[in-house]
């Protein structure tokens, strides 16, 4: 019934005040089910009779909503009585508060609602949001995703009569399609830290996406204010200037009424220290904190532990840099003034992610989305959900190749990774307008030339300290075009289309590609880089020459990367599939920086989105650019499991329905043990020294069949079972 139902407002609208929708609702007779369906401009959480309905936070979610909302549906059955009353505490969020390049509002807070519900006797009742619901002001004052929020239990609540009808809004509604956020781990304090400056500061050991959850004693108007960083500085004074504009900043006002709880509704920070700015008490008693990290309720489904800790940390970092930036939406990072679904590093890192967690229902979310958000003539906004309720952008200006390409990747990985036909169905379309813009927005045919790009972003290769590396941005977009058609095709015969004109194009693109950018069969770039896209990519014919080039370069360079967000997760695959194994697994080994290592050895525990996020003598790179949590460089994973685990699934059977299984050992891990629970149950890969002998173990599920590579064994097919090779006999 909720699409029966109108949006209402409050009648008088103070930007940044959060309001409070109410009524009571009396009911004759006992309730056989009652549902409760909701959705807000902004975010809301429900209350009947002052008890939070569900689990969920941060509803109803990103999408573009001048496009759509999504709706959450509740059952609430059980927590109904004879009169109630139903309330929403409703604020800004992403739809009406402050955002990434957009610091204006352009729509009021605004709810709609249907409570429904059906007696025992068969009658039916909708209570429907409409001008009989009022509105007040609430003790959340203001809450904002970047800022924090405010909440004074001493305010008196202000009546503000009965809500008007907004008939501005004119999006879709959709019944939530996308995962639920909900809080997942709880952390405690680790120490309590009087800074040089004499701040208190309370460290709570990991860098998360959350918030902290204060219960305490105190009198009424006594104020408690939190700030959150990620880092303290070469001092060891609180840091936050890398937030930018994101202040971070939680305050409650106490009323007295003995021990208080606090946590935000509609606020999360990124963090891992928090400064206590102002405490009832004197004293800070560390039971009373506790930070609690959200994030999408995707379930974890990969494992890996090997022999070497940093290696272990390194791995622990890439699995908290996920679960801090999978919320709702893949997020580039989770505390500064962005938190965007910048298509780029999604598609950079969706590999990696299908690994850890089930994030198939994630990304088919976040892929409608992206759909929905093309521009009609095929251009993908550099982030989604898009932030222009128009697609304003113009030309070439806001899509940037190897972001855009996320509308070919993420649907074909996340269909490798569970076998989902549906993915490709639905964004088929999608990947073909794509290919379609692209090719009619080059200045030269059959490449993406004169574009607008990131370029290898974060590069360290162009020695002027911008952000973007040395490889021409030319010669990426051009890459990526082959890419992205190649799997557009691949994508059309999983689905049984015509492929032949697509076949011809992507011919005509890898030639025009190699005439412009290859001489005698090697790319005429040379970087780390483009050698290693054109490995990668297929773009080169005389491949053995590239991999020496890519080789000597790293060597040259005293065995370090210099690589950005397009570079980076080619490199290793790049080297240990055309013969230079040693030298990718010193890059993972490599400990000064560049290097994955190096944030390891600094005390990260998130993946940097720079290399040099802390410098040696303990300064940081810059304030503007610089998150300590930033997933990209952790696609490396996708490597470590292929390549070290030797896991991969087949493109004939995909979702690990037929996999091949060729590890390679490396004595510096030890051991590696990787493992990811598939539809088919378990399959796990497992290896150890002994000595100068490596000894392989193997799980297969029922369901899946498996070519197993050892090296100096013949290739062996095997179905379900555990398969244990010691010696090079099984
Ligand atoms: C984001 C990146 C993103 C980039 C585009 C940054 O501000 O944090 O991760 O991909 O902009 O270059």
């Amino acid at each position: 019934m909720i699409k029966e139902a109108k949006w209402i407002m409050a009648s008088e609208v103070q930007k940044e005040a959060c309001y409070e929708f109410y009524r009571h609702i009396e009911l004759k007779d006992n309730v056989k089910s009652a549902t409760l369906s909701v959705t807000a401009m902004g975010l809301y959480t429900a209350f009947i009779n002052g008890k939070r309905v569900g689990k969920q936070i941060l509803t109803p979610c990103f999408t573009d909503y001048s496009s759509h909302i999504q709706y959450q549906v509740y059952d609430v059955k059980n927590m109904l009585e004879n009169s109630f009353e139903l309330c929403f505490i409703c604020a800004e969020g992403w739809a009406v508060g402050r955002t990434w390049g957009r610091e204006h509002y352009n729509t009021n807070i605004a709810l709609i609602y249907s409570l429904d519900i059906e007696y025992y006797d068969g009658k039916k009742v909708s209570f429907l949001s409409d001008t009989k619901t009022r509105a007040r002001t609430s003790c959340v004052l203001k809450s904002s995703i970047y800022d924090g929020e405010t909440v004074d239990k001493t305010v008196k609540k202000r009546e503000l009569g009965n809500a008007v009808i907004d008939s501005k809004i004119k999006t879709r509604l959709k019944k939530q399609y996308g995962e639920k956020v909900t809080e997942q781990d709880v952390l405690l304090p680790v120490k309590l830290i009087k800074t040089p400056k004499g701040e208190n500061v309370i460290d709570f050991g990991q860098n998360l996406s959350g918030y902290v959850e204060i219960t305490v004693n105190g009198k009424y108007g006594d104020v408690i204010q939190v700030s959150h960083a990620e880092i303290l500085d070469k001092d060891g004074n609180f840091y936050t200037e890398n937030l930018r504009s994101a202040k971070q900043i939680n305050t409650y006002i106490m009323d007295g009424s003995g021990k208080e709880s606090f946590k935000p509704l509609f606020s999360w920070q990124g963090f891992r220290y928090i400064r206590i700015d102002k405490f009832p008490d004197e004293k800070i008693d560390l039971s009373c904190f506790k930070a609690i990290a959200i994030h999408s309720d995707i379930k974890r489904t990969g494992n890996f532990v090997c022999g070497n800790k940093k290696i272990n940390q390194l791995y622990h970092n890439i699995i908290w840099g996920q679960k801090c930036n999978f919320i709702d939406i893949p997020t580039d990072c989770p505390q500064r003034d962005e938190r965007m679904g910048w298509t780029g590093d999604a598609q950079i890192f969706v590999k990696t992610a299908a690994i850890n967690f089930h994030v198939e229902k994630f990304f088919e979310k976040w892929l409608k989305d992206l759909a929905s958000d093309q521009r009609k003539d095929g251009a993908v906004p550099n982030v989604v959900p898009a932030l222009n309720p128009d697609l304003n952008f113009t030309g070439n200006e806001g899509t940037s190749a190897a972001w855009g390409d996320a509308a070919t990747i993420c649907p074909w990985e996340i269909y490798l990774a569970y076998g989902n036909k549906r993915v490709l169905e639905n964004q088929f379309p999608s990947m073909k307008k794509w290919i379609s813009f692209i090719l009619s927005h080059s200045t030269e045919k059959y490449l993406w030339t004169g574009g607008e790009h990131f370029g290898d972003w974060l590069g360290m290769d162009n020695g002027d300290g911008s952000f973007e590396g040395a490889t021409p941005k030319d010669y990426i977009a051009s890459a990526y075009v082959a890419k992205s058609t190649f799997l557009t095709i691949k994508a059309g015969r999983v689905l049984g289309e015509d492929m032949s004109e697509y076949e011809e194009l992507y011919k005509n693109i890898v030639s025009a590609f190699k005439k412009k950018f290859t001489e005698a069969g090697v790319p005429c770039i040379d970087t780390q880089t483009a050698y290693a896209i054109a490995l990668n990519f297929g773009l080169c014919d005389n491949r053995k020459k590239t991999a020496e080039k890519l080789n000597n370069l790293i060597l040259n360079n005293n065995t370090k990367l210099t690589t950005g967000f397009v570079g980076t997760p080619e490199l290793l695959n790049a080297l240990s599939y055309n013969g230079y194994e040693k030298t990718a697994f010193d890059l993972l080994f490599q400990e000064s920086f560049p290097s994955w290592l190096y944030s390891v050895n600094h005390g990260a525990t998130t993946m940097w989105e720079h290399w040099d996020g802390v410098k040696e003598d303990g300064s940081f790179w810059s304030s503007e650019m610089n998150s300590y949590n930033h997933y990209a460089y952790g696609a490396v994973f996708a490597w470590m499991f292929s390549y070290i685990g030797g896991i991969n699934t087949t493109e004939e059977a995909p979702g690990y329905k037929e996999v091949i299984i060729a590890p390679h050992a490396d004595k510096r891990l030890g051991f590696s043990r990787m493992e990811i629970e598939t539809k088919y149950g378990k399959l796990s890969s497992y290896w150890y020294y002994d000595e100068d002998n490596v000894h392989y173990e193997f799980e297969i599920p029922k369901g899946t069949v498996a070519r197993i590579s050892v090296p100096g064994m013949d290739t062996c097919i095997v179905t379900a079972g555990r398969y244990v090779y010691i010696n090079n006999t099984y």
